[in-house]
């Protein structure tokens, strides 16, 4: 058996199936990832970039940076991954993506239950009167000005993203970890399991009698632990997978 039939066989048995995803589902996409030697944290220090403090010390400086993922991300299209997982939504064969990414590619791709744990690009908050921007309105901010500002109050807009010393939505969190429980089977894709909370899931579900398999490029933090690992591109292999399950 190949390791996508085998991988096929476990989704197939073992439901509800809880996916599990990271940036390594959208590189296919052409966004790169953070932690690799070509990702994003090679070329911009996340302390100056990402973190809360950062963007109340110099907000123009840290929307120089979102100013150019914005434009990557909303010119980017989901790929085979994102396409496959939301046609095994649609099958009862997934029963929620939880995501690491803010690039809403899940749900341009036809998810319906997506959980962002690190937020989106959806929306982005006024800090000053509490208004909400969606990403339409944000996109026509960017293109007149440098720095997002309230068109109500001239405060700089906040991206609805989790930056470094915030905290993670707790709504999105609970769901999360209420989702590994349940899972029969979590599918991480793409993740290298490193970044707390998304690599304390896997744990949740193996504890509760579920099993974890895991499609990532590269060794992950759970790797001895999981019931099946394909070193393999996201894209190939859930399409692979998709086939086989249709
Ligand atoms: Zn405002």
């Amino acid at each position: 058996m190949t390791d996508e039939a085998a991988l096929a066989e476990l989704i197939r048995e073992r439901q509800p199936c809880v996916v599990l995803t990271g940036a390594g589902v959208s590189t296919e996409s052409g966004i790169p990832d953070f932690r690799s030697p070509t990702g994003i944290w090679a070329q911009y220090d996340p302390m100056e970039y990402a973190t809360i403090d950062a963007f109340d010390a110099n907000p123009d400086k840290v929307w120089s940076f979102y100013a150019l993922r914005y434009r990557a991300l909303t010119g980017a299209e989901p790929n085979d991954a994102h396409r496959a997982l939301a046609e095994l939504e649609g099958r009862g064969l997934v029963r929620a993506v939880v995501t690491q990414n803010i690039d809403l590619l899940h749900e341009r791709a036809g998810s319906s239950d997506v959980v962002e744990v690190h937020g989106s690009i959806r929306t982005c908050v006024c800090r000053g009167c509490e208004t909400t921007y969606g990403l339409g309105e944000v996109q026509r901010l960017l293109d007149g000005m440098a720095v997002p500002r309230c068109p109500a109050c001239g405060t700089v807009l906040k991206p609805g993203v989790v930056m470094f010393g915030e905290l993670l939505p707790a709504e999105a969190i609970d769901r999360a970890y209420a989702l590994a429980r349940e899972a029969a089977l979590l599918l991480v894709v793409g993740s290298t399991l490193e970044v707390a909370p998304v690599s304390l899931l896997p744990w949740e579900t193996l504890e509760a009698g579920g099993r974890v398999a895991i499609v990532n490029l590269g060794p992950t933090a759970f790797d001895r632990h999981a019931a099946l690992k394909l070193e393999a591109k996201a894209g190939e292999v859930l399409r692979a997978v998709a086939k086989q399950l249709a």
